[in-house]
């Protein structure tokens, strides 16, 4: 299986806003099975078509694992391939959360999304789907239908400042554990 380079930072393809997929052909599975092979290999959550510099509307998803305790609970994580995908609702309840992007890797930001949406779109055998997804779900579908529009997620930070390299993140939240600790022992 080949692995396909993806583009990042200002790739140009990364700005356009992608064609609708006309054709579910051969080609079409290969590219497929080509993107899910690149997400997991980058151990990504999602992956949409101008990422790999192809102006189609498609993207692979795969969910995060469920835990129980600290379990992984079996099967948990779910694979989807959206041709097409179109967001017909979102919630008006917005969730901020932390957004990393394959096309920007070494950076996190901040993103307010919808909670909950429903997305349309057809699977790989051209069938016609719908799906209700909330909390994380709905913001990796948001994240990557937005890819085919041209937009990047920095596009939509809660403010300038709340983008950082993962090591800043990652001592912002070593920082804030160490403080909520000092605090409960005071
Ligand atoms: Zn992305």
């Amino acid at each position: 299986m080949k692995l396909l380079e993806i583009a990042t930072g200002e790739a140009p393809v990364l700005r356009k806003v992608a064609a609708p997929v006309d054709k579910i052909d051969l080609s079409l599975q290969q590219l497929i099975d080509e993107m899910i092979f690149t997400m997991r290999d980058a151990n990504g959550v999602g992956l949409a078509a101008p990422q790999i510099s192809k102006q189609m509307r498609l993207v692979v998803i795969e969910t995060p694992p469920e835990y129980d305790d600290d379990e992984v609970i079996p099967d948990s994580r779910q694979l989807h391939v959206m041709i097409n995908p179109e967001i017909t609702n979102a919630s008006r309840k917005t969730t901020t959360g932390i957004e990393g992007c394959l096309s920007l890797p070494g950076f996190v930001g901040e993103v307010s999304r919808s909670h909950a949406i429903m997305v349309e779109f057809l699977d790989r055998r051209g069938k016609k789907q719908r799906l209700r997804l909330k909390g994380w779900d709905a913001r990796i579908v948001q994240h990557e239908v937005d890819h085919l529009d041209g937009i990047m997620y920095t596009d939509k930070l809660t403010s300038p400042e709340n983008y950082w390299t993962d090591e800043e993140y990652e001592k912002m939240i070593e920082e804030a554990a160490a403080q909520r600790e000092a605090e409960e022992l005071e």
